[in-house]
């Protein structure tokens, strides 16, 4: 059967290597080319500056790293962006490179144009890591239907369909992130307990210590820091992770680079011999910093290490010998290991892609949320000033979607307006957490019930989180989408980016024309008459507008507010309708209060 909408795939877009897959005839399977069932996630510009990616582009990292990134999901989420050749990419410009050659293995894999994805990300992504991540995915042309926490697609391969009442803890040491997550199964549903991580710790950070071990025996015997050329110090790490994969098999293992450097004109070789018990030494503090966040990931579960059933490994990084030896002695029983866990998660997604599909396989998924939300309140004075504290109103762990409000008061009677500022954090104090957005609500004055105060929290699968607050007693209320707020680009940035990243992929022999990937497909065709890219193609300005609009709302208060909300409405239904006059009419309308707002 076909969706009109095309099928969807499920991507494990991995720091290290990414992964597509799709149910077919019922089975998950890797979608992958010329036998390669991993991309690497690298990017790069050949020397003719076309877009190159996956292994080509690996291959060239020691030799042109100014041309070259990897590890960028290190970086979704923040504004820092990112040299490749003369040009600055900003994070989700250059995972959309990764994604579009995803997305092109897959249409050629199905036979058909892929535009829709199931998109897994770490437990501990925060908003503004999966909203760069959406990002990613519309530069790319695909539709982020959905976001599942990466061990809980592992645990959907393992489990799926299994009507049994199983605990079961998904330990997941990937390339550059790592992620623990207790998660129940039960008649068919899978809830996340409990899940901890860290976005910064991977097989990467192992690779450096081993390099560092190295380049300090080199420099003590040759007074040479080979770190010190860019282009040395990627051979160097290409090395030193080959080593690390050697030693899961091996006792030890010799790295041996000729001519690594030169001093005084004469060539010098790195021959070295590291055995498995120093490269222990060095990871054991990272490795043991993994067990701590299981024991807090089960002690936030409520549970106990009895309690588990099953153990679950996901990731390269876990094929090393003392991370299994270390799970092993924690958890008194062996590792499930039956799926490949380097494609485990992608897998997972595909399952999760065919069940949005409305094909019937395996459990359905509760999502939990990573991280509290809550808003800025005032606790009282102290010598340096008023005290403002934290009130957490989503806390982390709770099942998604989840619909959360608490009542708060104002000040004093003649309170004429109250700030709701938004933070994301674990912390008491305002500061140490992540504000991610505010807006002022207009009250009437009082006092009595008009001091009450509702804030409500709505957040949803793909963590959008909408933020209403409320006077009760007047019907006074004011809404904020975090989405918007957390948004990496403008609309005229994003128009921006896909235009210079649909120039470099037209560069790329390795990708597909758009008009080849749409070729004599009906599905793309019905979707040029009635899909929503295609209406927002027909109609950029009145989209780009609507978002701008969206902005500047939660930036005002009072009668533009409601004006702005009315004329967005009314918009979006003329765009529905493809109501060309209506469209044109309400933008025009939509622009002037714009201008005039701001
Ligand atoms: P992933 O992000 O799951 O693709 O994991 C990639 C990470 O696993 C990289 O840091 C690899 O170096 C590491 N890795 C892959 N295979 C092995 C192995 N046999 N032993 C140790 N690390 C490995």
């Amino acid at each position: 059967m076909v969706n009109e909408d095309g099928p969807i795939v499920g991507i494990d877009l991995g720091t290290t290597n990414s992964v597509v897959a799709a149910v077919i005839d019922g089975q998950a399977q890797v979608l992958g080319e010329e036998g390669e069932k991993l991309l690497p996630s690298v990017v790069a510009l050949d020397q003719q500056g076309r877009l190159i990616t996956g292994i080509v582009a690996r291959n060239q990292l020691a030799a042109f790293p100014d041309r070259t990134i990897a590890s960028i999901k290190r970086r979704m989420g923040s504004m820092e962006k990112v040299s490749l050749g003369d040009q600055a990419f900003t994070p989700p410009e250059i995972s959309a490179m990764i994604l579009r050659r995803l997305r092109d293995r897959a249409s050629r894999a199905l036979g058909q144009p892929v535009a829709r994805a199931v998109i897994t990300v770490p437990a501990f992504f925060d908003e503004h890591q999966r909203q760069a991540t959406i990002e990613a995915g519309e530069l790319a042309g695909l539709k982020v239907e959905r976001f599942i926490n990466e061990p809980t697609a592992a645990t959907l391969v393992y489990h799926a369909g299994s009507h049994d009442r199983k605990q079961i803890l998904v330990y997941d040491f990937g390339g550059g992130t790592f992620d623990v997550s207790i998660v129940r199964m039960e008649r068919g549903v899978i809830e996340v307990l409990s899940s901890k991580g860290d976005t910064h710790l991977g097989g990467d950070d192992l690779d450096r210590l081993l390099l560092d071990y190295v380049a300090d025996k080199f420099q003590e015997e040759h007074t040479l820091d080979l770190r010190e050329n860019t282009s040395t110090r990627y051979r160097l790490l290409q090395a030193c992770e080959q080593a690390k994969i050697h030693l899961s098999t091996e006792e030890s293992v010799q790295l041996t680079e000729e001519f690594i450097a030169e001093k005084d004109g004469q060539p010098l070789n790195l021959v070295m011999t590291v055995t498995r018990a120093e490269f222990e030494e060095l990871i054991a503090p990272l490795v043991e910093r993994t067990i701590s966040s299981v024991d807090e990931a089960v002690r936030d579960a409520a549970l106990t290490i009895h309690q588990l059933d099953d153990l679950v490994l996901v990731g390269g990084s876990t094929r090393i010998p003392l991370v299994e030896k270390r799970l092993r002695e924690e958890f008194l029983r062996e590792p499930s290991r039956a799926v490949d866990p380097d494609l485990a998660v992608a897998l997972g997604a595909a399952v999760q892609a065919a069940m949005i599909d409305g094909q019937s396989i395996g459990p359905v998924l509760v999502d939990i949320t990573g991280h509290t939300l809550g808003i800025e309140v005032f606790e009282g004075f102290s010598f340096s000033g008023p005290k403002l504290a934290f009130s957490p109103i989503i806390h982390r762990n709770s099942p998604l979607p989840a619909r959360y409000e608490d009542a708060y008061r104002t000040l004093h009677d003649e309170q004429e307006r109250v700030e709701i500022h938004v933070l994301q954090g674990e912390h008491a104090e305002v500061e140490r957490n992540r504000s991610i957005g505010k807006f002022l609500l207009d009250l009437e004055t009082g006092g009595g019930d008009r001091s009450k105060i509702i804030v409500r929290f709505d957040l949803s699968l793909d963590g959008t989180l909408s933020v209403t607050a409320t006077q009760p007693a007047t019907g006074a209320s004011k809404e904020l989408t975090i989405k918007n707020a957390l948004s990496q680009f403008q609309a005229e940035e994003r128009d921006h980016a896909q235009a210079r990243l649909g120039s470099l992929f037209e560069s790329s022999a390795e990708l597909l024309e758009d008009e080849e990937l749409a070729a004599n497909h009906h599905w793309a065709r019905e979707d040029a008459a009635h899909g929503n890219a295609s209406r927002n193609a027909k109609f950029p300005a009145a989209y780009a507008l609507l978002e701008q609009a969206q902005r500047v709302r939660a930036s005002v208060s009072g009668e533009d507010a409601e004006e702005i909300q009315t004329l967005v409405e009314q918009l979006k239904q003329a765009l529905d309708a493809e109501d060309q006059a209506t469209v044109t009419r309400l933008s025009e309308e939509l622009d002037d209060i714009l201008f005039y707002v701001q």
